[in-house]
């Protein structure tokens, strides 16, 4: 079997608020063979740097397009064709756009590689330790205590035992900070777990007092306090804050994980794998199982995403739990003509062959952008 195209759909509601909400739109990636087969994956990056990434020429040995690289290679090969990718991006690569665009290439090629055997990528990543996974639902922050409370009510309705906020407005003030995990704590009462995401609005001083001041409402852990720059901050945060500390999104190289793992000591590494893909999210994490630490993934986009990071979540040993989008726009909730399923604040792994998971032709042509 030989890759014969590698294409790209950029998806883009029609109205992009200025917020730090990713699913407003979305990169697909489809990659295409000479046996039929056709393998979906996804980018949460900025979607026309990675199209340019992909379809860009040859410069020199460290300087390549992706799709050039992978024009009659066998898409089964997964790992060889990380590595080439790797290689011959060194000069402009190595972490950012370019690795988020060997993410989605990436996905699709396990997806590929899954309908090629005709079994679920799990079964490819050493098999199923689980079919389903516990879910939490994660939400911005409303621009208000109450509006954000009818969120957090609605998680709870809708059958979530975990709920998150995050971003802005949160994390400028600390009075206004307590208010919101009060109310929040208050609304979804004590057996639901509140994760609560700060969106690098802390230097790690205020990360450590707001802490001891929220030990009261039992916060199942506090995501991205500090600069994703600021190691030594996450370092000393980690070893002094009583709450599980989380983190990770904002990495797409081993060597950055590692760095987070080993000097920023954080207890729960968070893989995008749009960002980092299933080849090296599974590295990541037996690093992160090797150092006793647990891994979540980071979905703020689409069905692709969540049905990449169960088969990725399933297969490892160290998955605590899975973030599950919810924001209520087209992109992030219509995508697949077959929706991952829900029961019980589980999601359930797909048992068909690859993803499980196929974009809605409808949807790619309302959103995309030509
Ligand atoms: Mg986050």
């Amino acid at each position: 079997m030989k890759i014969t195209d590698i294409e790209t759909f950029y998806l883009r509601l029609p109205n992009v608020e200025a917020r730090t909400d990713s699913s407003q739109d979305t990169l697909l990636i489809k990659v295409s063979t000479d046996a039929g087969i056709v393998g979906w994956g996804e980018v949460d990056s900025s979607p026309s740097v990675v199209q340019a990434i992909i379809g860009a020429p040859y410069s020199h040995t460290m300087v390549s397009g992706l799709k050039r690289l992978l024009i009659g290679e066998n898409p089964i090969e997964t790992g060889r064709l990380w590595d080439k990718m790797y290689d011959a991006t060194i000069f402009y690569g190595r972490t950012g756009a370019v690795l988020q665009a060997m993410a989605g290439i990436d996905i699709a090629l396990w997806d590929i590689k899954g309908k090629a055997f005709n079994q679920p990528i799990v079964t490819l990543l050493g098999g199923a330790l689980r079919d389903r996974m516990r879910v939490y639902s994660s939400n911005m922050f409303q621009f208000s205590v109450q509006d954000t409370v009818a969120r957090a009510k609605a998680a709870v309705d809708t059958g979530h035992t975990g709920v998150k906020f995050g971003w802005e407005p949160f994390g400028q003030h600390e009075k206004t900070d307590l208010a919101y995990v009060e109310a929040i704590r208050m609304a979804i009462g004590d057996d639901v777990d509140f994760m609560l995401d700060v969106g690098h609005a802390w230097d790690m001083k205020t990360a450590l007092r707001r802490a001891r001041l929220f030990e009261p409402y039992n916060l199942f852990w506090i995501e991205e306090p500090l600069h994703p720059e600021d190691i030594s901050g996450y370092g000393k945060l980690s070893a002094g804050a009583q709450q599980r500390i989380a983190a990770g999104e904002q990495d797409s190289s081993v060597a950055q994980f590692e760095r987070l793992i080993d000097e920023g000591g954080v207890d729960v590494v968070q893989i995008d794998l749009t960002r980092a893909g299933i080849t090296q999210g599974i590295r990541v994490a037996n690093y992160a199982l090797s150092k006793g630490r647990k891994v979540c993934n980071h979905n703020f986009t689409t069905d692709i995403n969540t049905a990449a990071s169960l088969h990725f979540l399933c297969a490892i040993k160290n998955a605590l739990v899975m973030e599950y989008c919810v924001e209520p726009n087209d992109i992030a909730r219509k995508l697949a003509l077959n929706p991952v399923k829900f029961e019980d604040g589980y999601a359930l792994l797909p048992s068909e062959p690859g993803l499980g998971v196929t974009p809605d032709p409808a949807i790619i042509e309302k959103y995309l952008v030509k």
